[in-house]
């Protein structure tokens, strides 16, 4: 038999599928069947003549509640559904954050996603070499006893922590952690480290509790903002620049950014400063010096509740000027000082505050105590209009029970989730070490028997992604067992030993909890607005079914049923009377009417640290002597700090270990110590090795987020492709005057590895300083960014997730089976989001496009940054050169 007859071509063949077919998928697989068709696409002029207006009926629309997951910000939404479609997406009202029906421009393409032509509709096997795309439909039976009877082998051989799952944006985390506690693996491998764990980890040391601290924005006059650009793309970006904008509206609160690139934030801010790369820690240090030299600061909140002390903060920053800054920084010394009083002045109402422009350096974790701390000296923490924080913002198990019983935390560790050396990493919560993991297993630092991957774009969205990551998914000694469960047909499904294809954020059940800007508790639940096409299926229902699947030891586990079931167990503790008065059955009913619960019980933690410590609490306490640490036995019976001693009364305090805000953080060097390294435990700055002497013709790269893309969500949703495809450089006029370049010339960019610098602190990841590749690209020639400084946006340049992400024109093979003929499709498109897409890609190069631009993640190292690991994505250095095409 000649097996070429019985293998379709291209995601076109994937609807008509049948049981045992086999399908060849390949990168570029999009426009498959374009030849065969003899296709001409329609080009957006003629389109828009061409397309039929549906007009939508809201009246008989049912309206469903349920959890934005287009960006992590996990908004609250209200969809209107029409036969299994959703016709639209609007704000629900009920979440705090939100407060109203807004959503962003991600929050509208979602539903996109359900419709989209390259969904994944089946289990496949892998038939063909690893990496080929030749692929078999297999059922979901097959596929379960595949990954389950691998799993029990690991168990069986002793060693269960040889399965791993990774995992990109999950909000399915007690899921996950149930499915690999009741195997016994600890490795869950997430991407914390290449997206904020320098922030987090800034928090935790600083403040002890919280990893993002909720800006009481609305009551602020004063947003001093290192390198975030929260209109655009930062976690929570939506709920922070509406009432940003409401304070700059209402009382004329003033918003200064400092930022390397005029980003969308940088550009509607009443000020803009360009720093030198990764030198906004010294610009922070400078303007506390200020602020004490100046004593423009909250004396008595230093007093009493930071540490170290005044005298000890005023000798450690006497050598941190403005002028000391300014070299460094670029940022002229009058500026330093103004803002520095104007941010003192307009205390406790005023807050400095970072995102990844500052974390994602590698001095990116002082950077971001330094700027925390600017906060302690203000007095602003936990006030109104200041920088607060919420106190119960995780799905804790009193709170949201689960189905019992619940298996034990794993004991073993390894160095895959948990590498010794970055030991800040898990110090809080599990941020990991995520962009090693792949260097690491070809190292031979761990072994792996099954590799499952969900919602994990890594060998685009990782920093040497096309490379190391792709070198290690198609080497079979190194990882022989590979199950990837995504929505489209994604890089890392491409690299799969079995596909498992998911229902999207919009098909699936999740309990979601978010910090809350109006300081309140609250609760959302993520529900099924439609059922997932094909056979897709929810990861958390796979997971709770192949855990069936498992010995009896683990099976045990999962008997209560499906993932509905599980999240009906979580709210069975929430209220059961609606707040306009409705009963209802339980909480779960209650969830899926309102879609979201605010606990308005407590009043906001206002000054939370001078909460006095209640009788109960005191219970056996004892006071230390000298620092006024109140201490009582725990669980364990061992001392634990609770509280502190504060004008003769035990009051909270911070969740420090001294039950201070910590700038000084004695841990800190006891941590660094272990690894060899001489640290203060302050927020000391230090230049990044790489840029030190830098030559005249190199420059640093960073990549930065478009407001209508993720790193990896986003690329397949059409109407955001189309908004963005397409990612030139830019580069100062300066620089483009160097190179004799203007805006539309191509430039041919190569990267390299980090430096180290001499003492072991500086010792950079794999840090040779050789170049890791080039790339040819367009550049936009601005004065909207350091002359220093070349940009490029990330989220581009896929070659696999179909004709949106790929930028492919492409007829579809299956359109009969979807109700359309191919001849009346041929002239215009009968249905809205597909057909639209069936009528051609209009940036596909081949319609006169400019294609789908350059994934610029592929020249980045890997690159993590001492004691937290946080990736330096940022610090690049580069060259340039001009070239004809
Ligand atoms: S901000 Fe994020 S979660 Fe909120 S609507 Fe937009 S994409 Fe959805």
């Amino acid at each position: 038999m000649d097996r070429r007859h019985f293998i379709k071509r291209g995601f076109g063949a994937m609807a008509t599928l049948g049981l045992g077919d086999t399908i060849l998928l390949t990168h570029g697989a999009a426009q498959a069947t374009e030849q065969v068709l003899n296709y001409t696409p329609v080009l957006a002029g003629e389109r828009a003549g061409q397309l039929r207006k549906v007009k939508n009926n809201y009246r008989t629309a049912r309206r469903v509640t349920s959890v934005c997951l287009n960006c992590s910000t996990v908004c609250g939404i209200e969809a209107h559904v029409v036969d299994n479609k959703v016709i639209k997406i609007r704000g629900n009202p009920l979440d705090p954050n939100m407060g109203s029906h807004m959503t962003c421009a991600k929050g509208q393409s979602g539903p996109t996603i359900n419709d989209y032509p390259e969904r994944l509709l089946y289990p496949l096997k892998r038939v063909g070499k690893r990496g080929e795309g030749l692929w078999q439909r297999i059922s979901w039976d097959e596929a379960y006893t595949e990954v389950a009877d691998r799993i029990k082998a690991s168990i069986a051989s002793g060693h269960p922590e040889r399965v791993a799952l990774h995992q990109g944006r999950s909000r399915i985390d007690a899921e996950i952690n149930r499915f690999l506690s009741a195997i016994g693996t600890p490795v869950q491998l997430n991407h914390r480290a290449l997206c904020s764990s320098n922030k987090r980890a800034a928090n935790y040391v600083s403040l002890g509790e919280t990893d993002w601290e909720s800006i009481d924005a609305e009551r602020c006059k004063y947003f001093l903002n290192f390198g975030a650009n929260f209109y655009e793309a930062h976690q929570g970006g939506l709920h922070l620049v509406s009432r940003v904008v409401k304070a700059r509206y209402d009382h004329g609160a003033k918003l200064v950014t400092f930022d390397v690139r005029l980003s969308n934030t940088a550009g509607r801010s009443d000020e803009w400063h360009q720093p030198f790369p990764g030198t906004e820690g010294a610009v922070a240090l400078a303007m506390a010096h200020v602020m004490l030299r100046e004593n423009e600061f909250d004396q008595a909140f230093v007093d009493k509740y930071v540490q170290p002390g005044v005298a000890t903060l005023r000798t450690w920053l006497a050598d941190c000027t403005p002028a000391w800054a300014a070299k460094l920084s670029g940022i002229a010394v009058a500026d330093i000082e103004r803002l520095a009083l104007e941010f003192a002045r307009a205390r406790p109402a005023t807050v400095a505050f970072s995102n990844r422009g500052v974390g994602a350096h590698f001095n990116g974790f002082n950077a971001e105590r330094a700027v925390v701390m600017l906060n302690a000296l203000a007095g602003s923490i936990a006030r109104p209009g200041g920088y607060c924080y919420g106190l119960d913002e995780k799905l804790s198990i009193g709170r949201y029970p689960q189905p019992l019983p619940l298996p034990p935390a794993p004991k073993i560790r390894t160095d895959l989730e948990d590498p010794p050396e970055w030991p800040l990493a898990n110090r809080w919560q599990k941020m990991k070490v995520g962009q090693i993991v792949y260097d690491f297993v070809r190292q031979g630092r761990a072994k792996l028997d099954v590799y499952l991957t969900y919602t994990l774009g890594s060998p685009m969205t990782w920093p040497e992604g096309r490379s190391t990551t792709v070198e290690v998914l198609l080497d079979e000694t190194l990882i022989p067992f590979h199950a990837c469960s995504d929505i489209v047909y994604s890089e890392t499904a491409h690299y799969a030993d079995l596909i498992l294809p998911d229902a999207t954020y919009l098909e699936r059940w999740g309990l979601d909890i978010r910090n809350n800007l109006e300081l309140t508790h609250f609760v959302t639940l993520r529900q099924p607005l439609t059922s997932p096409p094909g056979d897709a299926r929810s990861f958390a229902d796979v997971l709770f079914d192949i855990g069936r699947r498992l010995g009896p030891e683990q099976a045990k586990y999962f008997q209560f049923g499906s993932h509905e079931d599980f999240v009906r167990v979580q709210c069975s503790k929430l209220p059961t009377v609606g707040p306009d008065g409705r009963q209802f059955k339980d909480g779960f009913e209650y969830m899926k009417f309102y879609g979201a619960f605010v606990d308005k019980s407590q009043p906001k933690p206002y000054e939370i640290y001078r909460k006095p410590l209640s009788d109960k609490q005191l219970a056996g306490a004892r006071i230390e002597a000298g620092n006024g640490v109140v201490y009582r036995p725990n669980d364990k019976g061992k001392d634990s700090a609770v509280g502190l001693q504060v004008d003769g009364r035990a009051v909270r305090g911070f969740a420090t270990p001294s039950r201070k805000f910590e700038i000084h953080a004695p841990e800190i060097t006891q941590v660094a110590k272990g690894l060899g390294i001489v640290d203060d435990g302050m927020p000391t700055f230090a230049r990044i090795p790489s840029h030190v002497d830098l030559p005249a013709d190199r420059f640093i790269l960073t990549s930065f987020k478009w407001n209508v893309h993720t790193q990896g969500r986003t690329a397949s949703q059409k109407y955001l492709s189309e908004i963005v495809h397409d990612n030139p450089m830019w580069i100062n006029v300066a620089t483009a005057k160097k190179l004799g370049v203007k805006s539309g010339d191509m430039v041919e960019l190569t990267t390299y590895r980090p430096r180290s610098g001499e003492h072991k602190a500086q010792q950079a990841y794999r840090g040779t300083g050789d170049a890791i590749g080039s790339a040819r690209m367009r550049v936009f020639v601005t004065r909207g960014i350091h002359p220093r400084v070349v940009a490029v946006s990330n989220s581009l340049g896929w070659i696999s997730g179909g004709r949106a992400s790929e930028g492919k024109s492409g007829w579809r093979a299956d359109v009969a089976a979807r109700g359309i003929s191919p001849d009346a499709a041929k002239g215009y498109a009968p249905a809205p989001a597909l057909d639209d897409l069936n009528a051609g890609v209009w940036w596909d190069k081949k319609n006169g496009g400019r294609g789908n631009g350059v994934n610029i993640n592929a020249l980045l190292p890997i690159n993590p940054q001492p004691l937290v690991g946080m990736q330096a994505w940022f610090d690049t250095v580069c060259s340039l050169r001009k070239v004809s095409s």
